[in-house]
């Protein structure tokens, strides 16, 4: 069996090419790039050859690229790293209820320790409402973390504004763009973003490596004691594999992000039509035309998204919940429930996530078994008509 891969937005396969430039960084250049000698200078290199490429993926200068574990380290760095070093200034910080939970966890940490976080609502495509963010900016306030856009329903936020805002009111702007990279352009200097988040896994690279891009003049604490690598910011020794990979995928995945995303949002919008016309009782997450370009968050009323889920295992199609970062947790999504989604469609929610290679005729079968799975559930299913009875206008755009 041809087995669908429709979960890229939990992670993607590595690129043959990335794969093939990180290769020699495991065996023949071993060299720490941090030591004097020939074997580290030639790994430095390399280092300081990826760094440059991932700066140049954002606009920014490489100086203000610090490598970290991953999107999860750069989140819990930049929001944790920033609010005590500006905590003379203020306590207070504002983020969105449908960040990550690498930004949410940190967030609620810091309450514990004297913070004040206001965690904005969105509307119900998802997006944060700039009015309340207007009005939640008070003289506290040193840092605004709203990320690019969502991995669960795909909403794009409009980070031009809240840059805007947050630069008019004199507060740091973080955004979490590991779903963003390769799917919108981003350019940290003319959109006036102070802090950015990235992970290479998402866009097919390996896993484990990520960055924080950080202003030039912007202060934080540092994330990790050791020794000095990352301008003495974040000790341990540089992965230098890892980092290759990462520098390329970042230069491959921010190559005609226009093409490619204009041809990615052409099946989706195929997809999306396909399913909502021919199965009744389903409503499309997030926003129709300002969302990830390869997202495809759909509820379908009558149905238990997990059984979906391992009925469409079955077929050979991989997607997740809508619980998911949860995954394997019953716990109901965070995001769904933000945007007011009835208790009983969250239960229904699949996330589908395509990626560059996926085809027409791929995406033709899933059609096909989700038709097939949908009305065998249904059949069988707890939830009645009625108690999903409002999803008609909760689906009209
Ligand atoms: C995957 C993801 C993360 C976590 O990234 P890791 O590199 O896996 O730690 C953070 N934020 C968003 C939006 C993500 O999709």
């Amino acid at each position: 069996m041809n087995k669908i891969y429709l979960d890229n937005a939990a992670t993607t396969p590595i690129n043959s090419e990335v794969l093939a430039e990180m290769m020699p960084y495991f065996d023949s250049v071993y060299g720490n790039p941090s030591s004097l000698h020939s074997f580290g200078r030639e790994a430095k290199a390399a280092v300081e050859k990826a760094r440059a490429k991932i700066a140049k993926g954002i606009g920014c200068n490489p100086s203000e690229i610090y490598f970290t574990s991953g999107a999860t380290e750069a989140n819990n760095w930049a929001i944790r790293g920033l609010a005590y070093a500006y905590a003379k200034r203020g306590n207070h910080i504002i983020t969105s209820k449908i960040e990550h939970p690498s930004v949410l966890e940190t967030c609620k940490q810091l309450e514990k320790e004297g913070f004040k976080v206001t965690y904005l609502d969105v509307d119900k495509f998802g997006f944060v409402r700039l009015d309340q963010l207007l009005h939640v900016i008070d003289k506290n306030t040193t840092l605004i973390s709203i990320m690019s856009a969502n991995n669960e329903i795909g909403t794009i936020q409009n980070i031009q504004a809240i840059a805007n805002i947050a630069k008019e009111k004199g507060v740091l702007f973080h955004t979490d763009a590991t779903q963003a990279i390769g799917a919108i352009n981003i350019d940290v200097v003319e959109m006036g973003i102070d802090a950015l988040s990235m992970s290479a896994h998402k866009i097919n690279g390996p896993k484990g490596i990520g960055a924080l891009y950080l202003k030039k003049g912007t202060v934080i604490q540092k994330f990790m004691n050791g020794g000095e690598q990352e301008k003495n910011m974040r000790a341990g020794t540089t992965n230098t594999p890892l980092v290759v990979g990462f520098g390329k995928a970042v230069e491959l995945a921010t190559m005609d992000i226009i093409p490619n995303a204009k041809k990615l949002s052409m099946l989706r919008n195929y997809f999306i039509k396909e399913v909502l016309t021919r199965i009744e009782l389903t409503n499309l997450n997030g926003h129709s035309i300002q969302r990830l370009p390869n997202n495809v968050s759909i509820s379908f009323g009558m149905v238990e998204g997990e059984s979906l889920l391992f009925m469409l295992d079955m077929a050979g199609i991989a997607v997740s919940t809508g619980s998911a970062c949860a995954s394997g947790s019953l716990e109901e999504s965070h995001v769904l429930k933000a945007i007011g989604l009835n208790p009983d469609l969250v239960q229904g929610t699949i996330r589908f996530t395509l990626s560059k290679s996926t085809t027409k005729s791929e995406i033709d079968y899933v059609i096909e078994q989700l038709e097939k799975i949908i009305k065998q559930l249904r059949k069988v299913s707890p939830i009645t008509r009625a108690q999903v009875g409002k999803i008609k206008s909760q689906g009209e755009k």
